[in-house]
């Protein structure tokens, strides 16, 4: 597994590669702490070349790949199993909201975005107002 993490290091800086037991506790534990696993390593891509890599990477070592949104969900589909032999693919750093198009009242933006963020942005343009969905 070591040569699959060298590669990996070829595609993301190693900052965004996670392998310490710490910096991968976070993201190892869904958010009711009803589902726990283990990791190789925790991946942090910010572009979808960076993600397009890493899954032909994957797919190269047969490397199973969990993706990773806000952990919020109540299935546990985000956390690795407790093999070890998974990598979890988080996307906080793919946030950036590319194009609000007021014409047609739609907002593109990446898979890391905080339903928070959204709706401020949607209550910016009267979209929305947030009251109602408060
Ligand atoms: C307070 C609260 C209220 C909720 N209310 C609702 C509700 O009303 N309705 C509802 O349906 N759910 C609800 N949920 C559950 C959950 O928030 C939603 O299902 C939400 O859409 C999960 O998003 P996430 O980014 O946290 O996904 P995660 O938990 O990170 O992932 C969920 C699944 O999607 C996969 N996945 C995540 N991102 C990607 C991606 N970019 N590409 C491919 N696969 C991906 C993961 O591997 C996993 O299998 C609620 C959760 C909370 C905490």
């Amino acid at each position: 597994m070591e040569s699959f993490l060298q590669e990996l290091s070829k595609v993301l800086e190693k900052k965004y590669i996670l392998t310490e037991d710490q910096d991968k506790a976070p993201y190892l534990t869904d958010w009711r702490k009803r589902f726990t696993g283990k990791a190789l390593a925790i991946v942090l891509p910010h572009t979808t070349q960076e993600i397009s890599e890493i899954v032909k990477l994957c797919a190269a070592n047969e490397v199973a790949l969990v993706p990773q949104g806000g952990h919020t969900g109540f299935c546990g589909g985000a956390t690795p199993d407790d093999s070890g032999k998974q990598i979890v693919l988080n996307l906080k750093r793919m946030n950036t909201i590319r194009e609000i198009d007021v014409e047609n009242q739609t907002i593109t933006l990446e898979a890391g975005c905080i339903l928070q963020t959204i709706q401020e942005k949607a209550a910016e343009q009267d979209f929305i107002s947030l009251e109602s969905w408060r």
